[in-house]
Formats: C-alpha cells, sequence, structure tokens
C-alpha cells in the first residue's frame, strides 16, 4: 500500500489549499523551526480519525482550524483529503485508490468521506485497523513517539507491537468479547435476581391464577346465563309482539268497518237532510197555501156579512115599501 497524497485546507498552518504528493522512494520534508512542518504529521493523523486535541498538540478540537494571522482571516473549517493507492487490494475496500476526508467546523460539527461518500468514523478506523496506518498506527510516529516506544511502560510499547503484528482486530474482539460476557454476566446475575423474586411471588401468583381462572370460568357461565336470559326475553317480546300485531290488525279491521259504517250512515244522513229539505219546502208551501185560504176564508166571511147586511136592509126596505104599499092601497081604498 501507498501514500499518494495529501490535500490540506484551512488545518493548522495551511491556510491556502496545499497538496502534497509522495513519488516512489522517500519524501522528506525540510523547513525551518516553526514553519509547520509537524503539522502535516498531525493532518496525517488527524484525517484518520484522531479524537484527541492533546494528540493534535493543542487544547481543544477548534484549535486545529486555521486561526489567522496579520494578514488573513481566520477560516470556517478545515479539510483533509488523504489517498492511497490500493491496486494491490490491500485495504479491504473496492476502490483501486482510496481517499479518506475530515472536514471539522468551529460550531464543533464534522464530517467523515470514504471516496468522497460520507461515512462514519468506525468505517474509517475498521478500513485501516491492523495495517499500521490508524491514527494509533506505528507509521505515525511523531515528535515524543519514539520516546514511547523506547519507554519504560510496557503497556505504550505494547500497543506500538500488536499494531504492527496485525494483532489489534483480535485484542479488539477480545476487548469487545470481554465486554459481552461481563454484561452477560451481570445480565446472569439480574435474571437470578429475577428468578428469586419471581420464585417468591410464584405462590400468591398461582393463588391469584386459581382467582383468575374461577373468575374467568364463572364469568362464562354468566355470559352464558346473561345470554339464555336474552334469548328467552326475546321469545318472550316476539309472543308479545305477534299478539299485538294480530290485536292491531283486528282493530285495524274494526277501524275499517267502522269507517264503512261512518261513510254508509253520512250517505244516508245526506238523504235525509236532503228529503228534510223537500219536506220543509212542501210544508212552507202548504202553510202558504193555508194562509191564503184562511185568508180567502176570511174575506169570503167578511164578504158573507155585508151581503146579509145588504139583505137585511133590503129586507127591511121591502118590509117598508110593503108597509107604504099597504098603507097606499088602504088610502085608495
Ligand atoms: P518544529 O520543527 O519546531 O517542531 P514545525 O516546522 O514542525 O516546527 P509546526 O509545529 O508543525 O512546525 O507548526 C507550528 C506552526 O504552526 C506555528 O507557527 C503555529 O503558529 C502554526 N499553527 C499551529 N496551529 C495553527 C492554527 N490553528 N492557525 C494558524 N497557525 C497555526
Amino acid at each position: 500500500m501507498k501514500l499518494k497524497s495529501l490535500d490540506i485546507y484551512g488545518f493548522k498552518s495551511f491556510a491556502q489549499r496545499t497538496e502534497l504528493f509522495f513519488d516512489k522512494g522517500i519524501t522528506g520534508i525540510v523547513g525551518p523551526n516553526g514553519s509547520g512542518k509537524s503539522n502535516i504529521g498531525d493532518a496525517v493523523r488527524w484525517v484518520l480519525g484522531e479524537q484527541s486535541p492533546k494528540a493534535l498538540r493543542g487544547s481543544k478540537m477548534e484549535d486545529v482550524i486555521f486561526n489567522g494571522t496579520e494578514n488573513k482571516k481566520p477560516l470556517p473549517y478545515c479539510e483533509v483529503s488523504l489517498v492511497f493507492d490500493n491496486e494491490d487490494g490491500f485495504l479491504k475496500s473496492d476502490y483501486t485508490e482510496v481517499m479518506v476526508t475530515r472536514r471539522v467546523y468551529r460550531n464543533g460539527e464534522g464530517e467523515y468521506y470514504l471516496n468522497k461518500n460520507a461515512c462514519r468514523l468506525k468505517d474509517i478506523l475498521e478500513l485501516f485497523r491492523d495495517t499500521g496506518v490508524g491514527k494509533e498506527g506505528y507509521s505515525i510516529i511523531g515528535q515524543g513517539r519514539i520516546d514511547d516506544i523506547l519507554s519504560a511502560k510496557s503497556e505504550q510499547r505494547r500497543q506500538v507491537f500488536e499494531e504492527a503484528a496485525g494483532i489489534v482486530t483480535y485484542r479488539v474482539r477480545k476487548e469487545e468479547a470481554e465486554r459481552n460476557l461481563k454484561k452477560t454476566a451481570e445480565n446472569l446475575v439480574r435474571v437470578n435476581d429475577l428468578i428469586e423474586e419471581i420464585s417468591m411471588r410464584l405462590e400468591p401468583l398461582k393463588q391469584q391464577a386459581q382467582d383468575a381462572n374461577e373468575y374467568l370460568s364463572q364469568a362464562e357461565r354468566l355470559k352464558q346465563l346473561e345470554l339464555n336470559i336474552f334469548i328467552i326475553r326475546q321469545d318472550r317480546l316476539k309472543q308479545r309482539m305477534q299478539s299485538v300485531k294480530e290485536k292491531m290488525e283486528l282493530h285495524a279491521q274494526a277501524i275499517e268497518n267502522a269507517k264503512q259504517n261512518i261513510e254508509k250512515l253520512s250517505q244516508q244522513r245526506n238523504d235525509l237532510d236532503l228529503m228534510q229539505e223537500a219536506l220543509d219546502n212542501t210544508e212552507s208551501r202548504h202553510r202558504k197555501a193555508q194562509m191564503q185560504i184562511s185568508e180567502a176564508l176570511q174575506e169570503s166571511g167578511q164578504e158573507k156579512e155585508r151581503k146579509q147586511a145588504e139583505i137585511n136592509a133590503l129586507l127591511k126596505e121591502k118590509d117598508q115599501l110593503l108597509e107604504e104599499i099597504k098603507e097606499a092601497e088602504q088610502k085608495l081604498n
């Protein structure tokens, strides 16, 4: 596996985009003190996922972003890309050229990319595990790291050699397995506690279960009984409904008959009214005629009286005349 290039923008002293190409053989970077040589190593360590600001010679992660100079303003973020030739498939990636990118903003937000695809830090760490390239890899030996290797502390020496021997994966897996085992043991203790607690509650629970079963069977019986009552009530209601229906039919028939009777009677009443009217007319005609007759009778009576008086007067006149005649004859004689 070969390092191809390093692209730095806004990282520490690299305010301008700077691209370093690594040809065959050894590349050496020379410069006066404080010119930024170690910043290149820091950039490599950082892009490979370094999380400790201290390891990057800062106090907080924001310190890695270009902080500005007299002539240049600070930058809002920094970005570093490291490109590896992976023609030989040394890295477990389908790409023949692997590009790792990291970007971080002043607010602390950051992103990782593998061949420009966003990814997690974990993906990058796994890709470089046991290759010697990771942030803890023996291939990045910064100032003071030699001291670690030569130090008397076996733990620090061990880390470097484990990485070189490619057994970090197994160590990590072992640690993970140990963590899991510990967790499982803790879980076991908790399960045992639970078993104990549950077994203490077993007897009352048994009683409760019996009660619950009894309740369920009684509830079932109650349901059946309620169902029976419902069916009986329904039958009775049906019967009552049938008899009510029959009565209603009878009443309806009676109402129909009464209606017909009323119709007949009202017809008869109409006829009678007509007859009454005719009789009234006849009666009034008769009364009129009776009145005319009685008027005529009265008039005839008066006429008769008048004629009788005339007759009486004539008879008187006749008697007088007869007297006179008698007297005259006597005189003549
Ligand atoms: P030495 O050989 O003394 O170790 P060096 O060449 O390795 O020096 P570095 O330590 O890489 O130099 O770089 C230090 C320089 O980087 C300093 O000038 C420092 O001001 C500059 N620097 C570090 N962090 C930042 C930052 N965030 N913004 C701007 N400049 C920075």
